[in-house]
């Protein structure tokens, strides 16, 4: 697959640092064609590979659980930046960093900008290392540039579908921000969670786009699902058993607010959260996902019950109201 850097040579300094048998190749959707032809790479080196087949949405879901029963010495997790503290197997980050120029892309956003003085800059792991080109174009043309710098992800600048503390910290100061990188999910987390303009810069279709209108549509699902799960008496808290997405504490607290509130609650603990898993428990009448909050979001259509993020619960629980919600963000970070 060309276009992305698999640091292939560091792959296999870090199998003979450790004196690797066993690794475990784990990558998301869009690289999982390359699994068979890194495997075979480390092959060469005596080690054994095995590919993880399971889907993989996040460095949340680091496949530890699966390295520790397969005995694996390393794990060499793609396309996604370290996200979760452990020390159970060692592990390696290949951050897939794309090789695509971005200045087309980015000069195309320029006019979509024109209204706007203050930008904020914003990308994937992917693209971290053209912020500063992309940053210099705008400046050329005029305009401020912010990248902010905070929370847990790696890289200033850099967000993830579940944190968007970087632009957050920066969304005061900027009229619009201008999103690098390929599809809308990303983007429409900025939006959603800055209520700020947001426009994409995407350097694979060498196109620039607003994702304004989009974002206003779900938000107008988001309210519905609310007001859905206002009328609610039995509630699911969903407990995620991804390492990096296992919030217990979270979970009892929101069976408190809810109890409190005169609601019954119970835990659910999951691993894939689908519309078929929630099917099986008809006298539920809402979730709050504590686990990934991009999944009910992403189809709030296909799911029968409203499923919720812990920031729209706050809302139903009457600890907050819909117009602090669009201020803090719909996620919690
Ligand atoms: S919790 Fe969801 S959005 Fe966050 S990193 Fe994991 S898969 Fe991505």
């Amino acid at each position: 697959m060309k276009g992305f850097d698999f640091e292939e040579e560091r792959i296999k300094q870090e199998i003979a640092k450790l004196g690797a048998k066993r690794v475990l190749l784990q990558m998301p959707q869009g690289l999982k064609p390359e699994g068979p032809r890194l495997a075979k790479i480390i092959e060469k080196t005596g080690a054994l590979p095995i590919i993880s087949a399971d889907p993989c949405y996040g460095a949340c879901d680091l496949a530890t659980c699966e390295a520790e029963s397969l005995g694996i010495d390393l794990i060499v997790h793609f396309g996604h930046a370290k996200l979760v503290k452990h020390d159970q197997v060692p592990t390696v980050y290949v951050e897939a960093r794309a090789t695509v120029k971005v200045a087309e892309a980015v000069e195309k956003a320029v006019p979509l900008l024109s209204k706007y003085s203050k930008i904020g800059l914003a990308t994937t792991v992917q693209h971290v290392q053209t912020l500063d080109e992309a940053r210099e174009l705008l400046v050329r043309v005029g305009k401020t540039v912010m990248v902010g710098d905070a929370g847990r992800v790696n890289y200033a600048g850099q967000v993830i579908g579940c944190d968007y503390s970087n632009v957050q910290s920066v969304a005061k100061g900027v009229d619009a921000f201008l999103f690098i990188g390929g599809g809308r999910f990303h983007a429409l987390g900025i939006a959603l969670n800055t209520s700020k303009p947001t426009i994409i810069a995407d350097p694979y279709e060498n196109r620039a786009y607003s994702i304004s209108e989009e974002a206003q549509k779900v938000l107008k699902q988001r309210y519905a699902c609310i007001e859905e799960a206002e009328h609610a008496k039995t509630f699911g808290v969903l407990l995620g058993l991804k390492i990096g997405q296992e919030r217990l504490e979270e979970a009892l607290k929101i069976k408190g607010t809810a109890e409190k509130t005169g609601k019954v609650a119970f835990l659910f603990a999951v691993r894939e959260i689908s519309p078929e898993a929630l099917m099986e428990f008809p006298s539920v009448d809402a979730y709050v996902n504590t686990a990934c909050p991009r999944i009910a979001l992403e189809a709030p259509s296909k799911f029968l019950k409203p499923v919720l993020t812990i920031n729209e619960f706050m809302v139903v629980a009457g600890e907050t109201s819909w117009e602090k919600l669009l201020k803090k963000g719909l996620f919690e970070n």
